[in-house]
């Protein structure tokens, strides 16, 4: 059979201009760090399938538990039942969580994480006495997913151009730096009434392009935001679960989170799974004899055993050493990072803005337009291929986000490989 032009007859690809598609590569399995495709040839998975694996792929722990829990329970409805996985989950989370949650309310994907989160915190004014305070706070660049209250705090973008008369308005504001963090202060003390929430991805703006800022200069936001009682809402989607080098980004921070949106490696990347917690105070304001104050939100898949069974496995692994292999992976770019920059004073005049975060390390390539549809990223992608990588770059934004098993061996292999890439550009 040829499975190809099957899929070219009956599927539509994510994020893909089907027209111009090169062929899908069909991946018939993975292991570790390595995906394995029909034709034979192996990739090392730089990205960690979009920023969702954390423990290699195919991992028999985690595998062994979603089989144990599928012969026990697949799936129930999350209104008036509840079930282990759920429970244990919310027990297990909520001391981890960067500052001092009390509830967990669960969805099952990242969108739906901060579309809960924006609801959350619109109803939480709405709630109270009526107070509408209806303006979001929001960052340009940010990307906080594809559903529309997701799209509307997102970056205007050709990611959501066909919308943009359909989008809510949200005060966009650029990320902090020493020049503008005045002004943004001003701004929050000047608005701060009428703004109900400011929605951040901490630290790293990942689809924005891997964009990185200072962590003390959001705290100042952040401190000036809790002074107008502003519901300040960390989307930790990606950077989540190790990917900054501690457990939540928000730990690099003082300020801490009203409401925390997880998902991506919420499951190791196993399982679809969404994760929106709240503090005492906000969940409050919905504990009431009025029916109208109820949350009226949830999903099918809601809570699913499965999925929060594969959060506890990874959970387990995480605190059996993959925090370990976390600390070890930040060490090996950090001295990577270092190897790049004395390139780039060399012959590489054509990498720009070397940054690192954690386990996330990224450069511009100084081509043609800086964005997403700079088309210098689709070549990478070619190039690395035939060095058994799998790098996908945002435009020319070129970076990796390896899941936390890589060995030395690979990770040598991969700086290495970049190299003879950035060679080949
Ligand atoms: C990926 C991502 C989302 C959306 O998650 P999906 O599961 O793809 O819907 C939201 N916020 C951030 C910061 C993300 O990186």
């Amino acid at each position: 059979m040829d499975w190809l032009s099957k899929d070219k007859e009956f599927i539509w690809h994510p994020f893909t201009q089907q027209k111009a598609a090169a062929e899908p590569i069909f991946i018939e399995k993975g292991e570790g760090s390595w995906l394995f495709d029909s034709s034979g040839k192996r990739y090392l998975d730089a990205i960690s399938s979009w920023w969702v694996n954390l423990h290699g792929h195919g991992h028999p722990y985690i595998a062994k538990k979603i089989y144990e829990q599928a012969l026990k329970l697949e799936h129930i409805i999350f209104a008036g039942f509840t079930h282990q996985p759920a429970i244990d989950l919310a027990v297990r989370l909520i001391p981890k969580l960067p500052g001092k949650f009390s509830k967990v309310f669960y969805s099952d994907n990242g969108s739906t994480s901060t579309e809960v989160a924006l609801k959350m915190a619109l109803q939480f004014w709405w709630n109270q006495d009526y107070k509408k305070r209806r303006k979001i706070l929001a960052f340009k660049d940010a990307y906080h997913g594809d559903t529309f209250g997701a799209m509307s705090v997102s970056d205007r973008s050709v990611f959501t151009l066909a919308f943009h008369d359909l989008l809510f308005d949200v005060i966009f504001v650029e990320t902090p730096t020493p020049e503008n963090i005045e002004d943004l202060k001003g701004l929050i003390e000047q608005e701060g009434e009428n703004i109900a929430a400011f929605i951040y991805e901490p630290l790293v703006q990942g689809a924005g392009g891997m964009k990185m800022y200072a962590a003390n200069l959001l705290d100042e936001m952040l401190a000036a935001a809790k002074e107008k009682e502003i519901v300040c809402i960390a989307d930790e989607v990606m950077t989540g679960f190790g990917r900054t080098g501690k457990l939540f980004a928000s730990e690099h921070l003082h300020e801490n989170p009203d409401i925390i949106c997880l998902s991506k490696g919420l499951t190791g990347g196993v399982m679809a799974l969404g994760v929106t917690a709240c503090t005492e105070k906000i969940y409050q304001a919905y504990y009431n004899d009025d029916k109208r104050k109820t949350f009226f939100h949830g999903h099918s898949f809601t809570a699913n055993p499965l999925a929060c069974t594969a959060a506890l496995a990874s959970l387990d692994l995480l605190e059996d050493g993959a925090l370990t292999a976390v600390e070890q992976l930040c060490h090996w770019n950090a001295v990577y990072l270092e190897k790049l920059k004395d390139a780039k004073n060399g012959s590489r005049a054509i990498l720009r803005n070397l940054r690192q975060l954690g386990t996330i390390l990224a450069f511009e390539i100084n081509t043609g337009e800086d964005g997403y549809l700079n088309t210098i990223g689709q070549e990478i992608t070619k190039i690395a291929m035939s060095e058994e990588i799998y790098l996908r770059p945002l435009g020319n934004t070129v970076y990796i986000m390896p899941p936390y098993c890589i060995t030395a061996e690979e990770f040598t292999q991969l700086s290495e490989a970049i190299e003879r890439i950035i060679q080949k550009i």
